[in-house]
């Protein structure tokens, strides 16, 4: 079995009550290095069918501009009945190099989303560019646990753009997400994309959820040039009604899929079998531990709106995910889901 059953008994991580909301779970103001005033992200974001919205500006950056206090009261001020903003600090800490190493990058951002619009504790300043070794990562993984107990949600940003090895990004642990596309890394190296490092921390063992999101710098100046960061990567959360508790449970709950361009409607399961639906797909994959062979389904002579996934084909895997690429080329990504032993797919 891949899916808990709902109250109704059917087998998947969306349940019929609620809707999906489109999301932007990170982006920069003239709080920090953005163009853009929370009062424009609001309305250039919300126009474009988005209710949440996730202020993510440096911290440090916050604290010369006003301070946490002013920022927060700032942001949720542009709060409306259909546009959610949630209340978040981007974090930062900076590669050492050893001597004789050739790559000066390697830096780990972290995002933070406090779960209350308010929080009465914000991330200290002093991690805020703390130093840190390849060998060591255990400074971030004790900031990452101190967050996670005062209620924060931590997510890894951008690590292609980021640089580092693998000692790095599977060292750090007690995060819920990481970002599989970042618009604006896209934008500045085309190193948007972070599927190999997902799949390579998915093969650790650690079950992270998967994000797709803006990190948007750029202003109504790039907008009209049409060279604006925005707009390219979101995360659609499933949640009964657009409250900050309701969206901040979906996403503790892992109700979520993330995307660049198609749409995902519905996952379920029955039998032992995933249905998918989605919008007009040229394909579309469910995914184990053996990222090289999936399972796949093609639209051949036209484009598929669904698939069927039998589970048994993916035993010994610990989990499955889904990906849906549509014609262009742009993906759709579900979160893993624990795949368990007892399944009822080895009854039929
Ligand atoms: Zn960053
Ligand atoms: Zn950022």
């Amino acid at each position: 079995m891949l899916f808990d059953p709902q109250d109704d008994g059917r087998r998947s991580p969306f349940p019929r009550r609620g809707r999906f909301y489109k999301a932007n779970l990170h982006g920069h103001t003239r709080y920090s290095d953005g163009r853009l005033t929370p009062e424009q992200t609001a309305q250039l974001y919300r126009a474009q069918g988005y209710a949440v919205y996730a202020f993510t500006d440096h911290l440090i950056e916050i604290a010369r501009r006003g301070g946490p206090d002013a920022y927060i009261r700032h942001i949720q001020s542009v709060a409306t009945s259909d546009f959610l903003p949630l209340t978040g600090f981007e974090i930062t800490f900076e590669r050492q190099c050893a001597a004789g190493e050739m790559r000066p990058a390697g830096n780990i951002h972290l995002n933070v989303i406090a779960s209350v619009p308010q929080p009465s504790q914000t991330p200290p300043l002093s991690v805020y560019g703390q130093s840190y070794t390849r060998e060591d990562v255990s400074a971030m993984n004790r900031l990452i646990a101190g967050l996670s107990q005062a209620g924060y949600r931590v997510h890894f940003n951008h690590p292609a753009w980021s640089g580092g090895d693998s000692a790095i990004y599977l060292g750090l642990a007690g995060y819920q997400a990481m970002e599989i596309y970042n618009s604006t890394t896209d934008h500045l190296s085309q190193e948007g994309d972070s599927s190999l490092i997902y799949q390579k921390i998915l093969e650790s063992g650690r079950m992270i959820g998967c994000l797709a999101t803006d990190d948007v710098h750029g202003g109504v100046d790039e907008l009209e040039a049409g060279c604006f960061d925005g707009f390219q990567g979101w995360t659609m959360i499933h949640a009964e009604e657009l409250t900050y508790n309701s969206i901040f449970q979906a996403l503790d709950a892992g109700r979520y899929y993330c995307s660049t361009g198609p749409a995902l409607y519905d996952l379920e399961e029955e039998g032992g079998v995933v249905r998918l639906s989605c919008s007009p797909a040229a394909r579309i994959f469910c995914k184990g531990l053996d990222s090289h062979s999936p399972l796949a389904a093609y639209g051949r002579g036209g484009l598929l709106t669904e698939a069927y996934f039998d589970l048994r084909q993916l035993k010994g895997s610990p989990f499955a995910r889904f990906e849906i690429v549509d014609s262009q080329g742009r993906s759709a990504w579900t979160n893993p889901y624990p795949l368990k032993e007892d399944s009822t797919a080895c009854l039929i």
